[in-house]
Order: C-alpha cells, then structure tokens, then sequence
C-alpha cells in the first residue's frame, strides 16, 4: 500500500494504464503521478525513489507493452507537461530587458516575447517539455517553416519518450535535431546533456537511466510549404506500409544486424516466415507490415506477449536470427 502523505503532485488512484497506451492492452497501477511541469516531475521522481520503487515514465505509450494486472508500484505520466515554444535567442531577451545571468538561469523557463521575433533566426530552436507530442512539435515546425524533424510525421508519442528510444526511421534519427536534452539525473537535480554527451544509437537515446524533463530542438530554416511537403510525403508513406489506422505499439523488434539477418529487415522476416496475420486472441500479425502487432479488439497482454514469444521463436528457429525486442515491456 503506498502511503499518499506528501503528494508530489496530482495523483489518481487505481488508475487504469490500457487507456494511456496506443495498443489498449494493460493493467493499473495503484498510483499514477501527473506533474504539471519539470519541477514536479522532479519532485515526483524523487517521491518514487525515495519510496523504494522502481521510476516508470509514461509518456504516450507509443512503444510500451504494459503486463496485465497490478504494475507493482506507482507510475508517472508526462502528458500534462507538455508546454512548447520558442527559444528566445540572447539578444532578443537583452531588448526584453534581460541579463545574461537570466539566460544562462534557465533557457527551458518561457521568457515570453513583448516583440516579435527576428524575420529569420540562423539557428532557429524550440524548446519542449518531456511530454510535448511528436506531432504537435512536427505541427509547430510547419507552421513556423523550420526543417529538421519531418521525418517524425505520423510517430506518435512524446518527445521524452521520443528522446529516450531516439526514435527514427530510413531518414534518421530524432537525435539528429537535439541540441540539447535536461534529465534529472540519478541523484534527482536536473543536468543538461549534450548529443555527446550520450552518443545515441539506433532505438536507444542511451540516457543511462535519467528521465527527460525537456528538450532543445535545433532546426534549419526553411519554408512552411516546402516542411509541408515533406511532412505530407512521409505520412503517405507510413499509410502505405504501416497498419497506421490500427492499436499498436509501433515496430515490435528492432532490425537485426544485417549481416547475419542477410539484410533483412525484422518486419521481412516474419514476413517470410509466414507469420503475417497469425493470431492469439484479439491480437494478430499485422497483415499489413510484419513487424507490427494489432489489437483487433479485446486483445489481452498475455495475447500479445505470448504472440511474439511465438514469432520470434519460429524467425530464430527459421533463420537463426535472434529478434530483440524494440517496445519496452513493463510488469513482464
Ligand atoms: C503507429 C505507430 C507508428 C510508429 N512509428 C515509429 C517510427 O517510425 N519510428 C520510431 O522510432 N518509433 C515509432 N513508433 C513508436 C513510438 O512512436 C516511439 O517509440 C515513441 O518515441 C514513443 O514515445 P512515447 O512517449 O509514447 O514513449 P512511451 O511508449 O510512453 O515509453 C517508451 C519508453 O520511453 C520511456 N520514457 C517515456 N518518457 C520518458 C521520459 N520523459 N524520460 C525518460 N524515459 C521516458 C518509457 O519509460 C519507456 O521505457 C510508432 C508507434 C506507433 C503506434
């Protein structure tokens, strides 16, 4: 039983977790934590270690198979932090009546503009709170005509979920346009984190553990039309060959190393294993792309979970490729 004195923030009890993932399959946990801001994610994150349980973050639950029944321990959601805006360069906040000292203080705290911004920024940036939606943040880009993150068109979840699995595609990774990310490290204080600091590799934004409170996206200038376009091209694309319209939780496995799947990417090899519409209760093989799970409705965790242990026991027996999984699994 968890004791509620000294709430870190808003709360609800027994929460229902299904609801909060894009494949609607999952238990509840005893206590779901809603910070409105980093601070009180930060204290939240505290409140938890102090408590002896082990961090869960929930952002949109894009990536994440959560077991059915109890998740032992509260969890911590970040889609009331979700604030975006514009970085306000030095120079624009010294007309503002600014220091230096204020910028140096904290560039994540909104300095909000009496003036309008200069016609074009070299280095134009947006800064977003961890649980800022992916495409909310591609929808600000193209209004605002700055190129750098089309390629998350149609990637659902949030940019602290996105930070964290440095989510991507053939047209690279979200790390690519991070200047810079603010964790709250594992003694609990905040820490700003630069693309070497981590060294991000292929579905890992290789944090170490800390939990992202905010990000610094970097950006090119470009046009709305043209960032339209292009946004546009890769939502057609994902339509062709993902089962975007249906629950799932995104790509299953992460693509083996190519050299001993043959180049073959994870979805092609169940493809060619014949797997594609396999089912177990309400969940099934894509029919679509192989490296997908649905829920065609009513599909459990235990359906799920049981369908890939069967997938990828018959890809290794096959091909004697060992699929790792890409969606993170909690309670399993
Ligand atoms: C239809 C569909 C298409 C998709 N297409 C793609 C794609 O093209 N490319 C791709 O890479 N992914 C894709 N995904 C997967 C998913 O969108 C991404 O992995 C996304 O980054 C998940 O973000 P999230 O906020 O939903 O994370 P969640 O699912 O909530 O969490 C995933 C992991 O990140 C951790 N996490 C979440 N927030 C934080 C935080 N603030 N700090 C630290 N850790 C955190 C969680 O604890 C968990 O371990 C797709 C998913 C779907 C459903």
């Amino acid at each position: 039983m968890i004791s509620l004195e000294d709430w870190p923030c808003a709360a609800v009890r027994n929460a229902d977790l299904a609801a909060r993932t894009t494949l609607k399959v999952g238990g509840t946990t005893p206590l779901l934590l809603e910070p409105g801001d980093p601070e009180e994610l930060r204290r939240a994150v505290t409140w938890v270690r102090e408590r002896g349980f082990e961090v869960r973050i929930l952002g949109g639950g894009a990536n994440l198979i959560i077991a059915d029944g109890e998740v032992p321990g509260p969890v911590i959601a970040t889609d009331r932090i979700r604030r975006a805006f514009r970085y306000v360069p030095f120079e624009l906040r010294m007309d503002l009546g600014g220091s230096r000292e204020e910028e140096e203080a904290d560039p994540f705290v909104e300095v909000q503009p009496r003036q309008h911004f200069p016609e074009s920024e070299p280095t134009p940036r947006l800064v977003a709170w961890a649980g800022a939606s992916m495409p909310g943040l591609v929808g600000m880009s193209k209004r605002l005509g700055w190129s750098g993150i089309e390629g998350l068109a149609g990637v659902p979840g949030s940019i602290g979920g996105g930070v964290a699995m440095n989510a991507g595609g053939s047209w690279g990774d979200l790390w690519d346009a991070v200047e810079r990310v603010r964790v709250i490290d594992e003694t609990g204080e905040f820490k700003d984190l630069l693309r070497a600091d981590c060294q991000p590799s292929y579905r890992n934004g290789n944090l170490g553990g800390a939990i992202v409170a905010g990000v610094v996206l970097e950006f090119e200038p470009s046009h709305p039309r043209v960032v339209d376009e292009e946004v546009r091209r890769y939502l057609l694309h994902k339509r062709q060959v993902q089962p975007v319209t249906e629950q799932s939780a995104g790509c299953v496995f992460k693509n083996p190393d190519p050299e001993l799947s043959g180049g073959r990417s994870a979805g092609q090899l169940v493809d060619e294993a014949g797997l594609k519409g396999r089912t177990r209760g309400g969940a099934q093989v894509s029919e679509k792309h192989g490296n997908f799970v649905v829920n065609r409705g009513g599909a459990t965790a235990a359906d799920v979970l049981a369908l890939i242990e069967e997938v990828r026991q018959e890809v290794a027996s096959r091909f004697g490729v060992e699929l790792a999984t890409e969606v993170k699994l909690w309670g399993v």
